[in-house]
């Protein structure tokens, strides 16, 4: 098949079985490729109300057709599982080299099953596929053992390891990459470390044929082209994602203090250019991208170096835990990737903490003596190695993620416990941004931003309408933006630098051979949305309208500081969105898909009712 590596490879951890099955073309045809790929195989493979963190259930590793081409940062790699946080669909994407690696060495997608009965890794040299041991790695860092494995295999090989969190199965452990690169979300991590499997080493040395090589050369030049001359391609490229936490800060969007409000009044010391100046020395992409966002920083204080902080880590390790100082965040950031815990739900467990501490409802006993204030740098350090190690009291209970730890403390904590569906809200205040808050309800893998980042429409239309209109431009950044994901390339260069999205349509019927256009694509986007739906429905009893709601701190407390201090959603006009939403997409008032709907999308095969 054009534009594909044309093999499923699959390995049991079990028996250590590991055999190859040519890509099926009707799925190539209906899912095209990454997250498509990781639902199918997901919701056709793993049996109904498989334990999520026990040998059923199957962690999917997956390129797309953009994956390893010419397309500018055509290194996104999906990684699909159930989830251990949530108990529902997981998708974790991430960016690096390793998906470009994958296609090389000729796979679309790696599925991992069962469980190894001692560590292991997985190693990949194009057709050579081994399980080897993986005693001398465990107990070490993810980045440790990145570089053991490229000093000991050569820099051309890529790797993919768990840290200690992903070991100890901590339920939001990350999988890290490129030193730095991670898939963060949902305890993808976890996954792999519950089947005893430490690493992949991976490399790949095969071509992949395309459907008019011509064509193919001249669309991927004309949307390099159109990046390099967009006109903030060198701010962009100097600031990457931190370029935004102005912004939230000033438009209360700023998570701060476990998002008892949305501006920081120590954000300043956290802007951009204060750590560009600070503590950037250079910039760092992933495969093929024209606009690096990664931000490779020294940190002086600590003699540490590390891949970013990036917006959502500066969110919820900086602001939201009240550190001032961008030298600490990076020092959290480091911490995290290389333990192998998710930066975002790691801030979000340590700033409830902080706030129960501050509160009341959580006593030295229960922290294990540490002094859990904002602003504390140190309890902050020490919070993230107890997590990943699952340590002491305090570790325990936060590894856990932050619903399951409010539930167990109780005394209120539940009403500040910031999560969705079981998962830690990224960085993003919605106290007043009725679009970013539906967005986030109903995200398809728990409260996370990268889906529909609606917060931008907020502040255009109204931040507080609540109109039919906003409900629908969520929904159509929810059928639209994850196809990024699908095809196995960077949503930022259409995001950011704002180039023209049909320069992608040429592009991808010259690599496949098929015309798509983003109208058929979108509708590819809305099938597979609706399809990780009737994953959450399958898998959770009692799921539905109760699962899409949000932390009562979005519509009881209005921020007592900064520029949304005052301002709330109003309790009604939660609902009323959640039931356009669910009209707009043609679900019922419960929040379920209805035959009607699942005919419309051709569905019904994957219905269990
Ligand atoms: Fe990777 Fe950032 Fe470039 Fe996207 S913009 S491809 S995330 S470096």
């Amino acid at each position: 098949m054009n534009g594909y590596g044309g093999t499923i490879l699959r390995v049991n951890l079990t028996t250590g079985t590991i055999t190859r099955q040519p890509t099926p073309e009707a799925v190539a045809r209906d899912f095209i490729g990454g997250r498509g790929f990781g639902i199918y195989f997901l919701t056709s493979e793993v049996p109904v109300h498989a334990d999520p963190l026990g040998p059923e259930n199957k962690l999917i590793i997956s390129s797309g057709p953009l994956s390893g081409m010419l397309a500018p940062g055509g290194g996104k790699c999906d990684w699909t599982t159930k989830s251990p946080l949530t108990g529902g669909y997981a998708s974790a994407s991430m960016g690096g080299h390793f998906t470009a690696e994958m296609k090389y060495a000729g796979l679309d997608s790696i599925i991992l099953e069962g469980k190894s009965e001692k560590p292991v890794y997985l190693f990949i040299d194009d057709k050579k596929v081994e399980l080897r041991g993986a005693s001398a790695y465990m107990g070490k860092g993810a980045i440790d053992v990145e570089v053991s494995m490229k000093k000991q295999f050569g820099e051309e090989f890529q790797i993919a390891a768990i840290g200690v969190g992903g070991e100890n199965q901590v339920l939001y452990a990350s999988i890290n990459h490129d030193y730095g690169r991670e898939a963060g979300r949902g305890g993808v991590g976890a996954v792999m470390g519950s089947k005893n499997l430490k690493a992949i080493a991976l490399h790949g040395t095969g071509s992949v044929t395309v459907a008019n090589k011509d064509a193919y050369v001249k669309a991927g030049k004309a949307l390099y082209k159109a990046c390099k001359d967009a006109d903030n391609i060198a701010e962009w490229t100097r600031y990457g994602t931190t370029i935004v936490v102005s912004w939230c800060d000033e438009v209360g969007a700023l998570p701060t203090r476990n998002f008892q409000a949305g501006s920081f009044e120590g954000g300043k010391t956290l802007y951009a250019p204060v750590m560009r100046e600070q503590i950037v020395i250079t910039d760092k992409g992933c495969f093929g991208c024209p606009c690096p966002c990664g931000k490779y920083s020294n940190v002086k204080k600590y003699k540490t170096e590390v891949e970013g902080p990036e917006y959502e880590t500066i969110g919820m390790l900086g602001s939201g835990v009240g550190l001032t100082d961008i030298s600490d965040v990076a020092q959290a950031n480091l911490l995290c990737d290389d333990l192998g815990i998710d930066t975002i739900s790691a801030g979000s467990c340590i700033s409830w903490a902080m706030e129960a501490f501050e509160k009341g409802a959580l006593t030295l006993e229960d922290t294990d003596g540490i002094e859990m204030r904002f602003g504390n740098a140190e309890a902050v350090f020490a919070a993230i190695k107890k997590i990943a190690h699952r340590e002491g009291k305090l570790g325990q209970l936060l590894s856990e993620g932050v619903k399951r730890a409010s539930a167990k403390i109780g005394k209120g904590t539940e009403k500040y416990a910031i999560h969705i569906k079981g998962m830690e809200q990224s960085a993003y205040a919605t106290h007043n941004a009725t679009a970013m808050l539906i967005s986030y309800m109903t995200c398809d893998v728990g409260a996370h931003h990268n889906r529909a980042w609606a917060i931008t429409y907020d502040l255009q239309v109204g931040r507080d309408k609540v109109v039919p209109e906003k409900v629908a431009r969520v929904i159509w950044l929810q059928n639209f933006r994850p196809m990024f994901d699908v095809l196995g390339s960077c949503r930022l260069q259409w995001v950011e630098l704002g180039i023209d999205r049909d320069l992608y349509v040429p592009l991808l019927e010259a690599i496949t051979g098929v015309h798509r256009s983003w109208e058929d694509m979108e509708k590819t986007g809305e099938r597979i949305w609706n399809l990780t739906r009737l994953y959450w429905s399958r898998e959770i009893e009692g799921f539905g309208r109760d699962w899409d709601q949000p932390s009562p701190r979005f519509y009881t407390e209005p921020p007592a500081t900064g520029t949304t201090a005052g301002q709330i959603t109003k309790p009604e006009d939660v609902q009323k969105l959640l039931d356009m939403y669910y009209e707009q997409r043609g679900w019922d008032s419960t929040g379920h898909i209805p035959p009607e709907t699942l005919e419309r999308l051709n569905l019904k095969e994957f219905s269990v009712h």
